[in-house]
């Protein structure tokens, strides 16, 4: 797999994915990162990647001659990317989005900048992806969680193949179970007796137990499409109602 990012700040990529689980995944060679200067992609002495919107307003935008010059040269050479850019107005991205882009060879990641894009560059997107209803400065970073994301879960780079199993979202669409480390006793608060007990097969049902209660309360939106018996749904049903009647504490770990 290789990761590309085209933006105006190729910069702010390598001090993350040095380090870690992804750098060291990247020097094994799991995966491949490339940061490109867009302002590679212009012909003019400023370099200039911006221009003022038609019709008025605050702010500058994205022009498209240098988007489709990149884009086009970059899909040129090797595999054609799958080409991907961010915006407040695209898709939710998701640990489903995650698995299904970890499946694609070459991934290109383009960053907006300003007051966003020319409306004509987004025809060289493959898809476009928003991390969520709030509006940041500048893509690199949704390209970053992004490329963080689908890059844990590329064969190789855990280290350990089966700690991505478990996790929050994982195929049983729940969220993940309580864990505890030493020590077993902290500030008057006790790890659960059973993780104690070395009994595989009861840790292994509390744990079931633990994710089906914490995605109740925390998350009920999940119970519909999660993989859970009838036992299990009717259960976590019960907790959500009573989450929502104030019984149960429904705003997440640290609450
Ligand atoms: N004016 C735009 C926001 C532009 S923000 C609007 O109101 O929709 C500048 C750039 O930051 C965007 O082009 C995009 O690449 C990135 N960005 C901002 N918020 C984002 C989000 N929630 N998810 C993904 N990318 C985002």
């Amino acid at each position: 797999m290789i990761c590309e990012t085209l933006s105006v700040f190729p910069e702010v990529f390598e001090p993350y994915l040095g380090v870690s689980v992804l750098g060291r995944a990247r020097r094994a060679g799991v995966f491949d990162f490339v940061a490109h200067d867009l302002r590679d992609w212009t012909h003019d002495r400023h370099r200039t990647v911006d221009d003022a919107p038609f019709g008025g307003g605050q702010g500058m935008l994205m022009k498209p001659e240098p988007l489709f010059e990149a884009v086009d040269d970059l899909s040129a050479r090797g595999t054609r990317p799958h080409v991907v850019f961010f915006s407040p107005c695209g898709r939710r991205f998701d640990q489903r989005v995650a698995e299904r882009l970890s499946r694609e060879e070459r991934l290109l990641f383009v960053c907006g900048r300003y007051e966003g894009m020319d409306e004509r560059a987004y025809a060289l997107a493959d898809e476009v992806l928003s991390l969520g209803d709030y509006v940041l400065t500048g893509g690199e970073l949704a390209a970053l969680v992004v490329i963080d994301a689908v890059c844990r879960l590329l064969p190789g780079a855990l280290g350990d193949e089966m700690s991505a199993v478990d996790e929050s979202f994982s195929p049983a669409g729940l969220l993940e179970y309580a864990q505890y480390t030493r020590p077993a006793s902290y500030r008057g608060m006790d790890v659960p007796e059973v993780l104690l007990s070395g009994d595989h097969a009861r840790v292994a049902a509390w744990r079931r137990q633990s994710a089906i209660e914490r995605t109740a309360l925390w998350r009920p939106d999940l119970i519909d499409t999660a993989d859970l018996t009838d036992e299990e749904r009717a259960r976590a049903q019960k907790i959500a109602l009573r989450a929502r009647r104030g019984e149960e504490r429904p705003d997440g770990p640290a609450s």
